[in-house]
Parts: C-alpha cells; sequence; structure tokens
C-alpha cells in the first residue's frame, strides 16, 4: 500500500467539508420543513413520548432530484462521492468524533431528569463516550439519533448512486453491479416507506447516544454497507484503490474478476432477496402493529400472546428474532451478485451475523429483565432465537 499516496487523501478537502455540511444541513432542514406522519415513540420509563416526522421517503427524493437536475445542469458532478471516497469517510470519521465529544460533554453537564435526557454516568470517560450518556439528546430540537441513522442510511444510496455513475461513465456497468443496485435501493426506499417502525428499534428505544452508534449510522452503515458497489469502479486510480485496500475488503474485485452470472444464479439471487425481504419486513411489521393493537390478527389468527405483552405467533412464533434472520438473508443477496469465489464481498453479511448474534443476546437480557417470568414463558415457547431448529 502506497502510504504517501493514501495519507494525503485521508486529510478532508474543503470541498468534502463543504459537502459534508450541505448534506446535514439540507437533512435538518428538510427534516423540518417537509410534510409527514408525525410518530409518537414507544412510553419511556417516566412515561413521556417522543415524537418523530418520519418524511424520510420525501426528503431522500427530493434530495435525489436535486441532485439529478443539478447534475445534469452541470452544477454538481454525480461522481462528487465516489471521487472523494477516502476524504469524506475521514471528514465523516473527525466529524463523528467532534460530535460525540459534544455529546459527552452536554451529557455529563444536564441536570434534566426526563428518561430521554437523564445522563448516565459510570464515571469511566471511554465507556461513556463510546456508550453515550443521554437516550435521546436532542440539538435544535432535532432528535439526533433518528437524524443520524436517516443520515447513514441516505448516505448509503447516495454513495452507490455516485458508483454507480462512475462505472457508467467507466462503461463497466456489469450485472452484478446492477443486481446489487437495485436490491439496496429497494432495502433503502422500504426503510424509509416503513420509517415510522424505525420508532420502536431497539437503537431507538434503548440504546444510548454515543461514539458507537454515532459511527455506525454516520461511517459505518453508508462506507461499508456499499463496498460490494466499490468493487466495481475506480480502476487505474491509485487514492481510490488504497481506499479499497485500507477497508481491506476487496480491491476493485469485480472489475477485475468479472463474474459471470447465469440465469439460475440471477433467479436465485432475487429468490433470496424476496424471501429475506418478507421475513424481514413482515417480523418487524406484525411486532410494530402488535404493539399498537395486540388484538389486531397476525396471519388472519387471533395472535398468541403472553402475558398480555409479548407476540408468540407470526414471524414471532417461529424465533425470536426472524426479524435477523430475514436481515441477514438480505445482506447475503447484496454479495450473491460478486460469484462465491472470494470471501471479500461478503464482509457486510459476515459483520451484520457478527452484530446481530450479539444485539440478540444482548436484548434478551434487557427483555428477560423487564418482562421476568413473562420471558420465561416466551422462552418455552419459542425456543429458537434467530434460525429455527439451528440456534
Ligand atoms: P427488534 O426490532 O427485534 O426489537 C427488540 C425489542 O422488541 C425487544 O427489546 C422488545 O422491546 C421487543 N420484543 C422482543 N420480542 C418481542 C415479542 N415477542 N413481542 C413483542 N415485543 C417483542 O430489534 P432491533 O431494534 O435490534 O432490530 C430492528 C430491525 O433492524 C431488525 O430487522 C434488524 O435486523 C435491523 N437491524 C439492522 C442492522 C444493520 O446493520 N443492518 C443493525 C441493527 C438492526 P420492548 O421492551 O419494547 O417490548
Amino acid at each position: 500500500m502506497d502510504l504517501g499516496v493514501l495519507l494525503p487523501s485521508l486529510i478532508p478537502s474543503l470541498q468534502s467539508v463543504y459537502v459534508l455540511v450541505s448534506y446535514f444541513v439540507y437533512l435538518a432542514v428538510a427534516g423540518e420543513l417537509l410534510p409527514g406522519k408525525v410518530i409518537r415513540g414507544v412510553v419511556l420509563s417516566d412515561g413521556s413520548q417522543l415524537r418523530y416526522r418520519c418524511n424520510g421517503l420525501f426528503a431522500l427524493t427530493l434530495l435525489v432530484a436535486i441532485l439529478g437536475i443539478s447534475a445534469k445542469l452541470g452544477i454538481v458532478s454525480p461522481l462528487v462521492v465516489a471521487d472523494r471516497g477516502l476524504e469524506l469517510l475521514s471528514a465523516t470519521f473527525i466529524f463523528c468524533v467532534l460530535v460525540t465529544l459534544v455529546l459527552y460533554i452536554s451529557g455529563r453537564s444536564s441536570s434534566d431528569k426526563t428518561s430521554s435526557l437523564k445522563p448516565h454516568v459510570s464515571g469511566n470517560l471511554v465507556h461513556d463516550w463510546w456508550f453515550g450518556i443521554q437516550l435521546n439528546p436532542q440539538f435544535l430540537s432535532i432528535d439526533l439519533k433518528f437524524f443520524f441513522v436517516r443520515a447513514g442510511m441516505m448516505g448509503w444510496l447516495l454513495i452507490n448512486l455516485s458508483i454507480l455513475a462512475k462505472s457508467v461513465q467507466d462503461d463497466s456497468l456489469s450485472q452484478s453491479m446492477i443486481l446489487y443496485q437495485i436490491f439496496c435501493a429497494l432495502y433503502i426506499l422500504d426503510y424509509f416507506v416503513h420509517e415510522e417502525y424505525m420508532t420502536s428499534t431497539w437503537d431507538i428505544i434503548a440504546e444510548r447516544l454515543g461514539f458507537m452508534l454515532v459511527f455506525g449510522d454516520l461511517l459505518w452503515i453508508p462506507f461499508t454497507f456499499s463496498i460490494q458497489a466499490c468493487n466495481c469502479v475506480f480502476d487505474n486510480e491509485p487514492v481510490h484503490r488504497n481506499f479499497i485496500l485500507l477497508s481491506s475488503w476487496h480491491g476493485w474485485w469485480l472489475l477485475h474478476n468479472k463474474v459471470q452470472l447465469t440465469v439460475p444464479a440471477i433467479v436465485a439471487n432475487c429468490f433470496v432477496f424476496l424471501i429475506g425481504y418478507m421475513v424481514f419486513r413482515g417480523a418487524n411489521k406484525q411486532k410494530h402493529i402488535f404493539k399498537k393493537n395486540p388484538k389486531t390478527p397476525i396471519w388472519g389468527k387471533p395472535p398468541v400472546v403472553v402475558g398480555g405483552k409479548l407476540l408468540a405467533s407470526g414471524y414471532w412464533g417461529i424465533a425470536r428474532h426472524c426479524n435477523y434472520l430475514g436481515d441477514l438473508m438480505l445482506a447475503l443477496s447484496f454479495s450473491l451478485p460478486c460469484g462465491i469465489s472470494s470471501p471479500v464481498p461478503y464482509f457486510y453479511p459476515i459483520y451484520l451475523l457478527i452484530l446481530l448474534i450479539w444485539r440478540e443476546r444482548r436484548d434478551e437480557v434487557r427483555c428477560a429483565e423487564k418482562y421476568k417470568e413473562i420471558w420465561a414463558e416466551y422462552l418455552r415457547l419459542v425456543p429458537y432465537r434467530i434460525l429455527p431448529y439451528v440456534y
């Protein structure tokens, strides 16, 4: 790896800072001004409920339209992200460090007693900075947790689109790239169509906002989930080669390992995506609907409910985290277009497997504490964690 080329490219240029700041300003303004369903979050331990304006789909569509028109008019280059991947990554990293230091300081000095803002201080600086101090800190009345995850998911799509533009420009658009782009775009759009479901997820309801979450949302999601796509472009550009090498994953993997997908392979890939989507969306939807109204039928039958609080039918009667299974299948479907000759493009599903197993264990501990004997009964009824008969 040529460090002489790599290191200077890690220093964010003014333009990359400008891109990042413009992006955040757009999201902040669009999030506040654009119309969208206002959803009440889960009831917090002090009985309060936060409100979330779910206008992400509108904000994303408008942003893509603005960028598309600006690109057509020559105001913005569609390659601005693809050409500045490494700089944007380091600018984002610096932002994550700075913003979490501010969160640490403001969290420690807060005397707020509400569940969302009450400081949780262990006294260990690294621990408190990493895991965060407050549950739902705000800035100018913007819920930062909701804002950052939105920025990460949209950023993933924008990186993909920029890489797509690059591959079209380089005349290297492949079947694999098209499949990857379609699957990811559908996944991200679906996320925003169902943005309100996010308000009852573990990250929003249980995780405090520290470096772990901010880094995960702003840097990890957009920059690592797009690895397969990065494989497809950046020929003969040392900076980008080093970006890929530094990321240690693929080094233009698809570009230099042209994958010839057979029709059965494409069909199988689509099948994994569709089944994964059905399980992922179905499970998350069932839980969300159940939380709103525990009497809503599940798969056309009255729900099986444990202790009046836990759903034990539908996907939640097959395994205790079927939603994770669906997500893992989706992640796999994003990598399958790269073929199976190398583990390199499988970074995302492998990472997600580790993350979700760890998360599932933490969630179980939390649920066991919260629901006590009800949870024990649920464990008896639904013995599998993620994959029925296996795990
Ligand atoms: P869940 O949406 O599964 O939420 C877990 C919570 O749901 C529990 O703490 C409990 O909360 C409630 N719950 C658990 N079991 C039941 C039940 N049987 N009936 C009713 N309520 C139940 O977890 P996550 O927030 O972790 O995940 C949400 C989605 O996000 C998943 O699909 C996951 O795959 C995805 N995800 C994706 C990541 C990625 O990097 N791609 C990373 C993390 C998540 P309560 O106390 O409210 O009852």
